[in-house]
């Protein structure tokens, strides 16, 4: 480590939500002195771009890994109360289920619009005698009044407002940067291509200016790597891997309560087909997974499984969205829902997420080996939960030159590069 009294160059690549709470944690280190430390994330494309602006945002104390879980969890609830997330990024407690469902039948071409046919299965209003009943006897709670009765099959509690909470991805991700910014960080929109070392020791990065593509190198003391799925193109030994996933946001127009629903959602056969279609096939009904998380101001997001069919590309603005994946989407969660069948449909988006690909999984958090050069990356799905805890553990890496919140030897890189 170098003295906190000598001059340092911080520089951050990545601006989702590891490199920004990494730059927000900094800026409020005890040892932070702006006059001697400066501090610049260096971002590709645009803010929370990637996974950081597309995820869901659930956030939990019964989430993984371990050591590092309870501190994101409290370090989330102290930052909304500090900065008033509860109106800027939509921090709220939720309760979380595992329900078990059987989706109800679309027609050709309400399918197109993602809404199930208007057939008798459909229709059937949630709020009479019998729908109640049924929604009692699948252990339904009484105000997730969103799921059609009839389609419930179970509900097992997973979480409660104890233990489980939400943000909104984008909106926390792009606070984190702006409350850094307050403090003194600086970003620069602009492509890293290059690391260069001195004498083990990290020296200076190179990177193309997104406005007008000159490229500078501009010293560096620290270089923390915190470029999700991207990692490796710009640490090639670091084992991870990227896996698109889709999502999309409806609009609902009616209150929406607070439930954040992973899903199993038995389709019939001829979900989504025509008629003359099925009878000339030998179809099977099939089981989806949505998640599906209900946000602040009667909105839902819900993703679907990932994909491998289409590589990492350069940057987030090149990540290719298919439309018919997000329709699928859609066309499951209004098999369930007529509140989400009848919402609008405000986003239709893709992101990849990073992946570790070694058996104690992610993330790495850390020292690699080379003075100076540290990685937070390898988030998978609990990125958002642990955004926190990993930029306040990095602010601790550089300025106390150790972790010093969390016991994290089982994330350090070096067991693994
Ligand atoms: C569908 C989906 C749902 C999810 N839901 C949840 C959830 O509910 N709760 C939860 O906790 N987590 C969730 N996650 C996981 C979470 O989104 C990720 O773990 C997290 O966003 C990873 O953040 P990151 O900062 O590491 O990476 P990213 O958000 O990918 O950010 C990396 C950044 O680095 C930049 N970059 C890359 N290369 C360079 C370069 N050469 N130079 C400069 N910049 C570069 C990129 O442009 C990008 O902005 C979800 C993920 C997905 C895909």
């Amino acid at each position: 480590m170098t003295g906190n009294t000598e001059k340092r160059e911080i520089i951050i690549i990545g601006g989702g939500i590891i490199g920004c709470t990494s730059a927000y944690f900094l800026t409020r280190h005890p040892s932070y002195d702006p006059s001697k430390h400066k501090i610049t994330l260096l971002e590709a494309s645009k803010i929370a771009g990637g996974a950081s602006g597309k995820a869901g945002g659930l956030l939990a104390l019964w989430a993984y890994p371990s050591n590092i879980v309870p501190l994101s969890y409290k370090l989330h609830a102290e930052l909304a109360a500090d900065h008033g997330g509860e109106s800027r990024w939509g921090y709220r407690r939720i309760h979380c289920g595992q329900l078990s469902a059987k989706g109800r039948v679309l027609d050709q071409e309400k399918a197109q619009e993602g809404k199930p046919s208007n057939g008798e299965s459909v229709s059937l209003g949630k709020r009479d005698k019998a729908a109640l009943g049924k929604l009692t006897v699948a252990g339904l709670p009484k105000d997730l009044d969103w799921v059609a009765a009839e389609s419930a099959k179970s509900y097992y509690e997973m979480g409660t407002p104890d233990n489980t909470a939400q943000v909104h991805p984008y909106q926390f991700t792009t606070s984190m940067a702006e409350l850094a910014e307050e403090k003194g960080a600086k970003i620069i929109l602009g492509f890293v291509s290059n690391i260069e070392r001195s004498g083990g020791a990290v020296k200076s990065v190179t990177y193309q200016d997104k406005e007008t593509s000159v490229t500078h190198t501009i010293p560096a003391t620290d270089v923390i790597i915190s470029a999700g799925p991207w990692t490796r193109s710009v640490y090639p030994p670091a084992p991870i891997s990227a896996m698109r996933a889709h999502s999309v946001t409806i609009k609902s127009k009616t209150a929406i309560s607070a439930y954040a629903l992973f899903t199993e959602i038995s389709l019939p056969p001829n979900f989504g087909r025509t008629d003359t279609f099925v009878k000339s096939k030998r179809l099977h009904s099939k089981e989806v997974t949505p998640e599906i998380y209900a946000r602040p101001g009667d909105e839902v997001y819900a993703c679907g499984e990932g994909d491998t069919l289409v590589p990492l590309p350069k940057t987030t603005a090149d990540v290719e969205t298919d439309q018919s994946r997000c329709q699928d989407i859609i066309g499951y969660v209004s098999s369930i829902s007529d509140e989400l069948r009848d919402g609008e449909v405000t986003a239709r988006q893709a992101c990849y997420l990073p992946n570790v690909q070694a058996a104690s999984g992610g993330p790495l958090i850390g020292e690699t080996g080379v003075k100076g050069l540290l990685i937070a990356a390898g988030h998978t799905c609990w990125g958002i939960q642990n955004g926190p805890g990993t930029g306040k553990l990095i602010s601790e890496f550089v300025f106390d030159g150790k972790a010093k919140s969390a016991n994290i030897g089982s994330l350090d890189p070096r067991r693994i590069l």
